[in-house]
């Protein structure tokens, strides 16, 4: 991959962002699953905000980017295989995905990590906007992470873009407020995490908090008895954020970025 196809898939990606992002805002007026408290287009604003910097400064300190390094970097365990590119690519995908459900995990675990992540869930919503709101602290130890795992497996760059692009669109897709019909929630499910299945990771109760850290696939959840099925308070009834963040002055984009110091 050329350095003009790795500017050509940040373009892709950006491209899919703003076309998701449109399609899901729709889609929430259109169909939504619930009432979002502490919403309005302030809060929706704030959180793209907060994204556009992480990624703003993501990009000055390391122009060449995860789909870059790994278009330079030809060692790790799938450059050793001769497989078919097909097998390769879903390959890495899976690794990508289980790996990435273990740094959630670890965002979790690790008051210092938690600190950074806490700002993706100090929000009292749950919408489309909530899946990109990270904190630069949480964004800059995600991609070191990233490049790790592509030097450790050796991903071919597009396998690395089309996670990149998947993850976004399922980041955005699992916090979306839309009421998909049951039988196609318990469907995806089986395979896949649907805004249902994440919603209950955002509930207040510590319990549900720590429960569905699944990305895209459903199945570490599943594997690593970490799933939980419902919200016991009901989708509907349950309460979205943390107990000590919930003033709306906490939401401010400046508070937000100060808030890992607190
Ligand atoms: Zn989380």
């Amino acid at each position: 991959m050329t350095f003009a196809a790795v500017d050509r898939t940040a373009l892709w990606r950006l491209a899919a962002f703003i076309a998701l992002l449109a399609l899901l805002l729709a889609a929430e007026f259109r169909f939504p699953r619930r009432p979002v408290p502490g919403g309005g287009w302030r809060r929706r604003v704030t959180n793209v905000g907060l994204v556009v910097f992480s990624t703003a400064l993501l990009r000055a300190l390391f122009p060449l980017g995860a789909v870059g390094f790994a278009a330079h970097w030809h060692a790790g365990l799938l450059h050793r295989v001769d497989a078919p590119w097909a097998i390769a690519t879903v390959t890495g995908l899976v690794i990508f995905d289980f790996a990435i459900y273990w740094q959630h995990r670890a965002f979790h675990h690790w008051s210092l990590l938690w600190r950074a992540h806490r700002v993706h869930h100090t929000d009292t919503g749950f919408d489309v906007t909530l899946g990109v709101r990270f904190h630069p602290f949480e964004i800059l130890p995600s991609f070191g992470y990233k490049l790790l795992i592509i030097a450790t497996f050796g991903m071919a760059a597009d396998a690395v873009a089309i996670y990149e692009i998947g993850l976004l669109a399922f980041s955005l897709f699992t916090h979306a407020n839309v009421a998909l019909p049951p039988r196609v929630d318990r469907a995806l499910r089986w395979l896949v995490v649907t805004p249902d299945f994440h919603r209950i990771h955002h509930s207040i109760h510590a319990d549900e908090l720590n429960a569905n850290f699944g990305n895209i696939l459903s199945i570490w959840d599943r594997l690593f008895a970490t799933a939980r099925a419902n919200p016991r308070d009901g989708q509907t009834g349950m309460v979205i954020g943390l107990a000590e963040f919930r003033d709306a002055v906490d939401q401010e984009f400046d508070a937000l970025l100060a808030q890992p110091f607190r």
